[in-house]
């Protein structure tokens, strides 16, 4: 089962480091929806989340694979990255459109540990998938843009010192192309005056530390827009694959996980004087969302070769998402069933990672989306949207 993996020693160094964090622990967390700041820490401490940043800017310089091999480790662990996963990736967009001065502001200190950017503000209440038509807006005066609007699911907000913002600077009416007109920002959530910004929690049906954000003319520095102002679409979307390949290692780690729960629950367990796992009505879904793991798998490392090569591997990112997070649910599905009544109780976690394996269907990016890119941009079909 292991004979293609890559990058064994961090695999293993990361696998240890998990070790420490129990089922008791994440159960905890989940029954308290509080924040995993131990674990966030020591991942923090241990420069796994910097992997991606260059080692000029102080990080490990390390490839897309290896930060995919991270998070995958940590969810197959029985772990879970959603509190600190997008401080791998978002500062992505810093660092390919940023300027030098942003650049060396930010990125040593998010690569030490000292700051962190994990809040990602794009999806808005009234617009969704449509990224296009958010209204959030940024206006110039003087120094500051002033932001009004909100933004709904900025995971991590209260535990973030930066947010990557992207907000609208110009009408979407007076616009040629729909794509242009939005900016990206990087806001330094510590600075703003308290009373221009409104961040409120949101629960969810697994822990995930997300939010809704109210903005009242908060103001941001005018150095603070990343590139030039307009093309902030664009900057998001460029940071799209490394994001969905990265989203895609940790549902394979997920599926590893409930796999491996389910196949030793089916050889312990004895019901009518025999294992469960003897039975072909449980033997079938493990065995078959293994073979969807494995296929699953082996697209994503695809994608992340085609990505380290220097290729934008936008089909084979999407499809990596897509294939691993239907490989996921359906080994949660076969574990949860294999479980009987005990997959429900909390003290065994499966309910937990069930929860949480639910929401790669839906984001950072829906299935549908999905589908409707291969459609489009892979076999020509006419836009759906
Ligand atoms: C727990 C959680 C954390 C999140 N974290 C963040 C974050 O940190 N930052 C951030 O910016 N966003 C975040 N999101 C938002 C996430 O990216 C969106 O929920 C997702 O993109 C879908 O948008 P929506 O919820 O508005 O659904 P909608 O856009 O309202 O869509 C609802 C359903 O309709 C489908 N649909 C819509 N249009 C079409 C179409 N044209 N064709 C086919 N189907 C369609 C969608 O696929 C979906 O299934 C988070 C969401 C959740 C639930």
């Amino acid at each position: 089962m292991n004979y293609t993996l890559n990058h064994i020693e961090i695999r293993e160094a990361v696998s240890k480091l998990c070790n420490k964090y129990d089922g008791k622990y994440w159960q905890n967390c989940d029954r308290n929806n509080s924040y995993p700041k131990e674990f966030v820490q020591e991942l923090t401490d241990a420069g796994y989340l910097s992997s991606l940043i260059p080692e000029e800017y102080g990080g490990l310089g390390l490839s897309l694979s290896v930060g995919a091999a991270i998070l995958e480790e940590i969810h197959k662990s029985g772990c879970n990255a959603a509190a600190c996963h997008a401080q791998m990736y978002t500062m992505g967009t810093l660092l390919r459109y940023g300027s030098d001065e942003q650049k060396k502001e930010y990125l040593p200190r998010i690569a030490n540990g000292s700051i962190r950017l994990q809040a990602f503000g794009v999806t808005e209440p009234s617009s969704g998938s449509d990224t296009t038509s958010l209204k959030c807006n940024a206006t110039l005066k003087d120094d500051n843009y002033y932001i009004n609007g909100q933004k709904i699911w900025t995971s991590r907000a209260e535990h973030s010192d930066l947010m990557l913002l992207l907000a609208r600077t110009s009408p979407k009416e007076k616009l040629q192309k729909r794509t242009d007109g939005l900016s990206v920002f990087i806001v330094d959530l510590n600075s703003v005056p308290k009373d221009t910004i409104t961040i409120k929690s949101i629960r969810t049906m697994m822990n995930h530390a997300t939010t809704e954000i109210f903005f009242d003319n908060m103001p941001v520095p005018a150095k603070n827009l990343i590139g030039e102002e307009g093309k902030g679409f664009k900057y998001i979307l460029s940071g799209m694959n490394a994001e969905r390949i990265l989203i895609a290692a940790e549902c394979i780690g997920d599926a590893k996980w409930f796999i491996n729960k389910a196949s030793n629950y089916s050889c312990e367990r004895k019901i009518f004087e025999r294992p469960i796992g003897k039975n072909q009505g449980i033997q079938f879904p493990i065995a078959r969302s293994y073979s969807q793991m494995r296929s699953a798998e082996l697209m994503l490392n695809e994608a992340t070769r085609l990505f380290d090569n220097g290729y934008n591997p936008g089909e084979e990112a999407n499809l990596a998402k897509l294939l691993c997070a239907d490989a996921q649910w359906s080994a949660a599905e076969a574990c949860i069933q294999t479980y009987g009544g005990f997959g429900f109780a909390e003290e065994y976690d499966i309910e937990r990672k069930y929860r949480e394996a639910r929401l790669y269907q839906v984001a950072p990016i829906s299935t549908n989306m999905i589908l409707s890119y291969i459609a489009e941009h892979v076999l020509k079909m006419p836009r759906s949207y």
